[in-house]
């Protein structure tokens, strides 16, 4: 599925996704047009229309935020007439995809490998607009943001949990260091905050913190049973946590214990 839905005068969702039998989207992944950049580039599943785009749309350059497949798997269509951007430590991935779960494959598709990826600055400009890019670790380590400070824009990738109540988590994943992240970005002038998933976000500060208390809510229960001697999978019973029917497909890229034990034992700060 694809659709390019402009937001305001500067800002243009190009949204992303494999629709359900229902006609529905799985889940979109929203890439930002803004001037002649692109901010992430969508999933591989809608390879085709991203290459009709690619074709009429100025492009200059694409910054990736993270390499998770919904958010670089379009990249190939913009290559090499744009330059793609990534951190440094994820240009690697973004050269050699890992082979996803057949899972993974059918929500978002599998990424095709890039072969010329640079290093992102630390800051850049679009016209009149002028971005720093902000580590936000906790979902990736090594995942940014970009933050335009006179419109108090957060374009925040997947910094802020889609659910209200995350209770699932990727191997990757440190939920404490997600946790800070949220709490820096409440303190940040932010006025929207660009979701990769949900979209623009106007109110960022409610809807951030009603993720932090909800998680800061389930780390004091788990503690406290994990101080009772509980085990993991006797935690998650406790706390009720149940798993939605397709958990078991992911083939362990999402899971409850890996939430919990994150929950109990990483640290924000090493
Ligand atoms: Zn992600």
């Amino acid at each position: 599925m694809f659709e390019v839905e402009p937001y305001n005068d500067d800002v243009t969702l190009i949204k992303t996704a494999t629709a359900m039998e229902d006609g529905n989207p799985i889940m979109w992944a929203i890439a930002y047009h803004i001037g002649n950049i692109l901010i992430d580039a969508g999933c591989p599943n809608a390879l085709d229309d991203l290459e009709k785009y690619a074709a009429k749309a100025d492009v200059k350059a694409v910054y990736v935020t993270h390499p998770h497949e919904d958010h670089y798997g379009g990249c190939s269509v913009f290559a090499p007439r744009s330059t793609i951007y990534a951190c440094e430590p994820d240009i690697n991935i973004l050269k050699n995809p890992p082979t996803l779960p057949e899972f993974f494959q059918f929500v978002w598709g599998q990424p095709t490998p890039l072969v010329d990826v640079e290093k992102l600055p630390s800051e850049f400009s679009v016209g009149n607009f002028e971005f720093e890019v902000i580590p936000l670790p906790g979902h990736w380590q090594h995942m940014v943001g970009f933050y335009e400070p006179n419109q108090k824009w957060l374009f925040s990738a997947d910094a802020v949990p889609l659910p209200t109540r995350k209770f699932i988590a990727m191997p990757e994943e440190n939920i404490p260091l997600m946790v800070n992240t949220m709490q820096k970005l409440v303190e940040m002038d932010i006025e929207i905050l660009f979701d990769a998933h949900k979209g623009p976000v106007t109110s960022p500060r409610q809807h951030i913190q009603a993720r932090i208390d909800y998680i800061l809510g389930l780390q004091e229960r788990a503690l406290e049973l994990h101080d009772e001697g509980l085990s993991i999978p006797k935690i998650q019973e406790a706390l009720g946590l149940e798993g939605p029917w397709y958990i078991g497909l992911t083939e362990y890229r999402f899971r409850i214990d890996h939430f919990i034990r994150s929950l109990l034992f990483d640290k924000a700060e090493k």
